[in-house]
């Protein structure tokens, strides 16, 4: 903000131009390596001021330069490659060879990878919808976990940090100060107030975790057939052992779900299926209240109280009256 005099003299040259054509929002990225790459011959990427508002005085601060890139990660997957393709394309046509000098693979990474939705406006059928990005350099240090320390937040440009625990406050040696975890996933929420609401299904952190370049080692992503126990547990019980059944989706019919027992005990047969159910989850596309609850009701009948899936659903039910009463 001190500097958007310096900014412009670059930016708004570019953008002008091109203000007819391009559809701004879908040059997120180039636009913050342009961003970037000026404000590094401003302060040399370590800013006076952190845009976390919390950070204790005595923490060390972190500068541009602490940031991994991944840069080999991101072009051994398609995933981040696409994205890295059609920047260096879009950087190309708003900057021309401006840049030519400039390491952008390396800058690209840091900002793919660090930055932060800023500012969101709630959406209840596109979701949370983030009107900025933004890196936050010290706050940046953390580390996942998908049962976090902290919750981070931040609606306008400044951060805020929150302990998942409101008895804890927030260290004063950068030691502890840097143990402390935040859910990579689960960003910018402080609507969820307890822990167990920000566990992902497995399909959802195996997504987030390829993009981080990370494995979680948390108690929920350390062993498979545990989460499998947690996600999706029913009140069924096996009648050969006695464990809960499980419910998982049926390929061949999207429609139904099954139910079989994946203990390892010998006479029990993981492929065996026990039975079907025909189950929907909350997809938004529900036409009245009603039809929310008694999806959520009938889910209730058949998942473990514990269940991930069952917390999963409660939240979305509560996220819809959370809805209804702003509105
Ligand atoms: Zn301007
Ligand atoms: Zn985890
Ligand atoms: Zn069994």
């Amino acid at each position: 903000r001190i500097s958007d005099e310096i900014y412009h003299k670059l930016e708004c040259e570019a953008y002008k131009k091109f203000s007819k054509e391009i559809k701004f929002e879908e040059f997120v990225i180039p636009r913050m390596i342009a961003r970037l790459i000026t404000r590094l011959n401003i302060d040399g990427g370590q800013p006076e001021h952190d845009l976390c508002i919390n950070v204790p005085k005595s923490i060390d601060r972190r500068t541009w330069y602490d940031l991994l890139g991944h840069r080999d990660e991101i072009i051994c997957s398609d995933r981040h490659l696409n994205v890295w393709l059609k920047t260096i394309k879009q950087i190309e046509l708003l900057f021309k060879d401006k840049f030519n000098n400039i390491d952008l693979l390396e800058i690209f990474g840091k900002i793919l990878i660090n930055r932060f939705r800023v500012g969101f406006i709630e959406n209840l059928f596109n979701g949370r919808l983030a009107i900025g990005w933004a890196i936050y350099l010290t706050t940046s240090r953390f580390n996942h976990s998908c049962q976090p320390d902290l919750l981070q937040c931040s609606y306008d440009i400044n951060m805020r940090l929150k302990f998942s625990d409101s008895n804890k406050i927030i260290p004063q040696t950068t030691l502890e100060f840097d143990k402390l975890t935040v859910s990579y996933r689960h960003q910018n929420d402080f609507r969820l107030k307890s822990p167990l609401t920000y566990v992902p299904n497995r399909i959802q952190r195996r997504t987030f975790v390829s993009f981080f370049f990370f494995n979680c080692h948390c108690i929920y992503c350390n062993d498979d057939l545990c989460n499998r126990y947690d996600e999706s547990a029913t009140n069924h019980l096996c009648y050969k052992c006695g464990n809960p059944l499980i419910l998982q989706l049926y390929s061949q019919k999207p429609n139904l779900s099954i139910i079989n027992c994946i203990s390892k005990n010998n006479s029990c047969q993981t492929e065996q299926i026990i039975d079907y159910v025909n189950i929907s989850i909350i997809d938004y596309t529900e036409q009245s209240i009603d039809i929310y609850e008694e999806k959520l009701s009938n889910i209730q009948q058949i998942l473990h109280e514990n269940s991930i899936l069952l917390l999963q659903e409660r939240e979305k039910l509560f996220f819809v009256y959370q809805k209804l009463i702003n509105d």
